[in-house]
């Protein structure tokens, strides 16, 4: 099975990549979905980040309030190691297992996708990495009509994570998304044609 991590920015296009991966073939694993996962209500990761991060980012339900979580680590990087500290090694044992069910069940070609892929040392997990990259103002127009940002709460997440050059320079791939979703598709298409067939059997 090849191993594919793909990452990027916040908003650079992750998503719509993933789903063009899917429509050639590709198995993917989303990062958030795992998080999620991590995040039940009692277990393990949950105990610690509400130790943490206290009851206030508790919903009703018991759920955690990722939204509300994310407006206090993107604010603050010593709130964000912590939480990163709790929740990297556990999503990765997810992972990891996850890959496994996938390598039995016959996948040849499984994505992962993470915007936190290198910070969470997940690169050791994959045979390659894809990141995304699109322009700072795409970005934060993009962001701004999907989630209501505001531009200064986007360039926040945007100055919290890695940056998009180095994150380049340690890719295998970049994905160049800075034009319409037509031609981001057609890079897709160019790069599992370059990089995938040939090294799977369909
Ligand atoms: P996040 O890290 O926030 O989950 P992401 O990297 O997964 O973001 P997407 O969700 O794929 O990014 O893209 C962000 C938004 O921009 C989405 O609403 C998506 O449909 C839109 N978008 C992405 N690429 C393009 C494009 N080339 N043209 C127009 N809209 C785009």
């Amino acid at each position: 099975m090849l191993v594919i991590g793909l990452t990027g920015g916040i908003g650079t296009g992750k998503t719509e990549v993933s789903r063009l991966l899917q429509e050639l073939g590709a198995t993917v694993l989303n990062a958030d979905q795992v998080g999620h996962e991590a995040y039940t209500p009692h277990s393990e990761a949950w105990n610690e980040v509400v130790k943490a991060f206290g009851e206030s980012i508790l919903q009703d339900s018991g759920e955690i309030d990722r939204r509300k979580l994310g407006g206090i680590v993107f604010a603050d990087p010593d709130q964000l190691e912590i939480l990163n500290g709790i929740m990297h090694p556990r999503m990765a044992a997810i992972v990891r297992e996850k890959l496994q069910g996938l390598n039995q069940g016959g996948v040849e070609v499984a994505v992962i996708e993470a915007a936190v892929l290198f910070e969470a040392g997940w690169d050791s997990l994959v045979d390659e990495v894809w990141t995304t990259e699109s322009p700072e103002p795409l970005v934060v127009a993009r962001l701004q009509e999907r989630n209501g940002f505001s531009p200064e709460e986007i360039r926040k997440r945007i100055a919290s994570q890695m940056s998009s050059s180095e994150r380049s320079d340690r890719a295998t791939e970049v994905v160049n998304n800075s034009g319409e979703l037509a031609d981001l598709e057609n890079t897709v298409r160019a790069i599992w044609k370059r990089r995938v067939e040939g090294r799977i059997e369909h």
